[in-house]
């Protein structure tokens, strides 16, 4: 019960564009509860196209195509489907008059070579594209079919939704369906998560899957099933027993963000954030005046160059700090270099303050990002502390 992605253009195998239908496509059969096997990419080219159907029709109950399905010469999806299954493509008078009459709607001049879109595999099933001009179809071979779609992706990705999911579904006798729950970590790296949590990384259902991105992990528990309710149950076990093994290091869940979670946290407190940063273009403030607390983020201050030392961070922090009536300062300077980068972080509360320089030894460019996350992530967990304390 396997399906194949196939996704047709010359512009993505030169790497102009990204193929982020590929990557949809991937996303609606997992929650569709279809298994997605292959994902092949292959030129404007008749015969590799031809080629790469026949293979995936040979392994897979049912192969999906996006591209090359427009008007023009270069647009050879139609004939190379035609040719993989052995079926001559045949005028249907319905399909071109529909072409025509939203054409016509859009008072669009039409050039006759539009007449190609209307040229199916012989007894192929036509899809209706509402938000564009070409059909996509569906060719049923002997043990296995393929959907055809354009390669524009809201064309791609209505048609998908309203004809070729359920076509799916029904025609390999789905019921499963999967849900997942992502849980954001910082301050852990991914070796500890590893030991923690590795068993469950080689189950088969619910799957666990870590991803790092600059300083926070995502762990990812995706269940797979028939009731609704079921998934959520086996999805809450697992996910209490990570939460029990690496407490200290998760900090939200699925859209929640470090900055949202921590200035929630701060305004249940009462606190007023205020932060000072060097060599980041602005973003620490920036992603918390983004996170939606006006009251809580009382002001960023971006300064030119770089802090000098710990000290200096210190100093204007708390000057920053008591120019903007905070309760709580963050000062962030990043300096970013190859083969490390440096940051100076430092958190003041009353009474107590934290100063820390950081090596980063990533790519430069993510320097920022990830030094950003380090300083919220401090901001964050002296937050959980205190409240700890008090409890
Ligand atoms: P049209 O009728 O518009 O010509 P088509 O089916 O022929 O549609 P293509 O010509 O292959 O589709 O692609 C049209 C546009 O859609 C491309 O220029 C590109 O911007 C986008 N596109 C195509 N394939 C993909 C893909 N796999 N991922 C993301 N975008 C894509
Ligand atoms: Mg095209």
């Amino acid at each position: 019960m396997a399906v194949e992605v196939i996704t047709i253009g010359t512009e993505l195998l030169l790497g102009d564009i990204l193929d982020s239908n590929a990557q949809f496509i991937a996303r609606a059969l997992r929650e569709a509860g279809i298994d997605l096997f292959w994902k092949t990419t292959v030129g404007d080219n008749p015969e590799r196209i031809a080629e790469a159907v026949r293979l995936a029709l040979s392994r897979a109950e049912a192969v999906i195509t996006t591209g090359g399905l427009g008007p023009t010469v270069d647009d050879p999806t139609r004939e190379a489907v035609a040719r993989a299954t052995g079926r001559p493509l045949e005028f249907r008078p319905e399909l071109w008059q529909q072409i025509q009459d939203r054409m016509a709607r859009w008072a669009r001049a039409f050039p006759d070579n539009n007449r190609r879109q209307a040229y199916l595999p012989q007894g192929a099933m036509a899809i209706e594209n509402p938000v564009g001009t070409a059909p996509g179809f569906i060719v049923e071979a002997e043990h296995s079919c393929v959907l055809t779609l354009p390669g524009v992706p809201r064309e791609m990705q209505h048609m998908l939704g309203e004809a070729v999911i359920p076509y799916l579904r029904s025609r390999l006798g789905v019921q499963a369906m999967f849900r997942s729950r992502v849980l954001h970590l910082a301050g852990v790296g991914e070796s500890v998560i590893d030991e923690k949590i590795g068993e469950f990384e080689t189950l088969g259902n619910p799957t666990v899957g870590l991803a790092a991105h600059n300083g926070i992990i995502d762990v990812r528990i995706t269940a797979k099933g028939e009731r609704e309710a079921e998934l959520a149950a086996e999805i809450g076990r697992l996910e209490a027993e990570i939460r029990r093994r690496l407490a200290e290091a998760v900090f939200g869940t699925d859209d929640e963000t470090l900055e949202g979670v921590t200035l929630r946290r701060a305004a249940e407190k009462g606190e007023r954030v205020a932060v000072v940063e060097w060599g980041t273009g602005g973003k620490l403030g920036g992603r918390l005046a983004a996170a939606g607390f006006p009251e809580t983020f009382v002001g960023g201050l971006t300064l030119p160059g770089l802090a000098a030392s710990l000290e200096s961070v210190e100093q204007e922090t708390s000057r920053w700090m008591a120019a903007r009536g905070a309760t709580i300062g963050v000062g962030l300077s990043v300096r970013s270099a190859s083969p490390a980068s440096e940051s100076y972080i430092v958190r003041i509360s009353p009474g107590e303050r934290e100063a820390k320089a950081r090596t980063y030894g990533g790519p430069p460019p993510s320097a920022n990002r990830w030094a950003v996350n380090v300083a919220l992530h401090l901001l964050w967990r002296s937050l959980q502390e205190k409240d700890l304390a008090s409890a």
